[in-house]
């Protein structure tokens, strides 16, 4: 079955960091980083709804303008989340342009900004190119977008979760999880007598939405005979009707330390996780360099992805020092993981 998100690195040589990960069928995406964004489409970069920034150091923050450059008079919409001191952050890098006929633009924009405190607090603010972007603070996150605890995102198709992880600052790491798809199963339904129809999808949409299996659906379809109209249980109807495939969980954790509570951190996170992009820094006979920058080495991101089990792993964020060399440093990944190669 297809995947609902469609991942790859901003920079396919893996250099710079950076995820934008695509929502197939839906024209739109969500980004990881804020980097080197002039490698990207615009047409990609017009998709994204969302943008998550780790943490604010240049090469993970300064793409910022070129979105924004890109997208004034053409996206109405962007939300960012960010960690502590983001939305202030925010508010100085807009205040640092003069938006004096901003307001005349066809297209206007608004920019919401969340951040995660490392207590859990949350802030967020609007910007709206009608009102010259000046920050106007929001007391509650939009609905939907404010969950509990490590929650950012709860979309119908996939949500986004967060949590620090420690880099001589707190950077945020982060879990993207594919919804459970649901298909229809055509052969039980013809075996039960029924005909497709647009109760389908309210079907779908009652379990997305998560329904009391008491829900009474109705069950309507037009043929030949004429027009059939039945009443059934949500719980009844779930498992006759659909199969549930789930989805994936794909982590992006980059800069961070080899440290035990960090990847404590990481497996209450990200245990099991199928698809893992890791910060790859140095090669292990770096280390102590690594360890003065704060950064992973190639065989501490592949002890960390075997720690969470993870299914397949893309290292990135090398260090320019390995232009032509990047295989030994996924080649280390590997071996720490104890994949035979
Ligand atoms: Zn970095
Ligand atoms: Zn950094």
């Amino acid at each position: 079955m297809r995947t609902i998100l469609d991942p790859h690195l901003v920079d396919p040589s893996a250099f710079e960091p950076g995820l934008v990960v695509d929502v197939r069928d839906e024209r739109r995406a969500l980004l990881f980083d804020l980097g080197e964004l002039e490698r990207l489409a615009p047409r990609i970069l017009l998709r994204v709804t969302h943008a998550f920034v780790s943490h604010t150091h240049m090469d993970h923050f300064a793409g910022f303008d070129h979105l924004l450059a890109l997208a004034l008079g053409r996206m109405p919409r962007l939300v960012l989340w960010g960690g502590p001191g983001f939305v202030d952050q925010v508010e100085h890098k807009l205040r640092a342009y003069t938006w004096n006929v901003v307001h005349r633009y066809e297209v206007p924009m608004v920019i919401e900004v969340h951040a995660l405190g490392v207590d859990g607090a949350r802030r967020h603010a609007r910007f709206d190119s009608r009102r010259r972007f000046e920050r106007a603070d929001e007391p509650r996150g939009p609905s939907g977008e404010a969950g509990d605890g490590d929650l950012l995102i709860d979309d119908p198709l996939f949500s986004v979760r967060a949590r620090f992880v420690d880099h001589e600052m707190s950077v945020l790491a982060f879990a993207i999880d594919e919804k459970p798809q649901l298909r229809v199963a055509s052969d039980r339904l013809a075996a039960m007598g029924l005909a497709t129809g647009a109760w389908l999808h309210t079907l779908k949409d009652a379990v997305r939405a998560a329904a009391p299996a008491d829900t009474m659906l109705e069950i309507r379809w037009r043929d030949r005979a004429g027009e059939h109209r039945l009443q059934r249980r949500l719980g009844e109807l779930r498992p006759l009707v659909l199969d549930e495939v789930p989805g994936r969980r794909i982590g992006y954790v980059t800069d961070l330390r080899f440290t035990e509570a960090n990847i404590e951190q990481l497996a209450q996170h990200l245990r099991g996780v199928d698809l893992l992009y890791i910060e790859s820094v140095f090669l292990d006979a770096e280390r102590e360099h690594a360890l003065r920058k704060n950064h992973l080495t190639a065989a501490q991101a592949g002890e960390i992805a075997r720690r969470l089990g993870a299914k397949r792993v893309v290292p990135f964020h090398f260090s320019p020092r390995y232009r032509g060399r990047e295989e030994a440093l996924r080649a280390e990944v590997l071996a720490a993981m104890g994949v035979q190669q």
